[in-house]
């Protein structure tokens, strides 16, 4: 966790990425509710490695303690990611749960359990966060179903390395030479 909470204070990409944050200072009840929608535009400016596109639902509540703010998140949706097999672009259904735990202190630190927000202005950007939450609920190999793959890439990518790539003049002879071999 300490990975991506750190990014989304540091990364440029992030910058453009607005809406997804929470005033913990400011609650002045002690429960609230947000909603977002991850849209493709919200992939396209995070620029994760491993989602570019998806339309994913979070339900994010926070309660507050008398030590720290409990925020509980749900999520469901789908998300475009390329196949393992054939490097097209296929849909994933994604859905969990997960939940964080933050306080207000001096300044932004993140020790894994415990995220820490600047108190002033008080405010946790949860941008990187939804991403890598959505990212970790894809299956660590995800392929088409069987017999959905796109074929010409999948035999490209079997006869890799085995051949090289045949030139157009003596792809032409190979032609001809199969065809006089029907013949005979
Ligand atoms: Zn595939």
């Amino acid at each position: 966790m300490a990975e991506f909470i750190k990014k989304s204070y540091l990364c440029t990409p992030m910058d453009k990425v607005y809406g997804y944050k929470v005033d913990l200072k400011g609650m002045t009840e002690d429960a609230v509710s947000h909603r977002w929608v991850l849209s493709d535009d919200f992939f396209s400016a995070v620029h994760g490695p491993e989602i570019e596109k998806g339309q994913v639902d979070v339900a994010l509540r926070v309660k507050r303690t008398a030590e720290a703010f409990e925020l509980e998140f749900q999520f469901d949706g789908q998300v475009e990611v390329e196949c393992d097999r054939c490097l097209e672009p296929m849909n994933l259904p994604v859905h969990g749960e997960c939940s964080l735990d933050a306080r207000l202190g001096e300044e932004d630190d993140d020790d894994g359990d415990l995220i820490t927000v600047a108190e002033n202005p008080g405010v946790l950007d949860l941008s990187w966060y939804l991403y890598e939450m959505v990212a970790l609920g894809i299956p660590m190999r995800h392929v088409h179903p069987e017999g959905q793959c796109d074929a010409a890439v999948v035999e490209k990518l079997s006869g890799a390395g085995k051949e090289k790539p045949v030139d157009p003049r003596w792809a032409a002879l190979e032609q001809l030479k199969t065809k006089t071999n029907n013949k005979e």
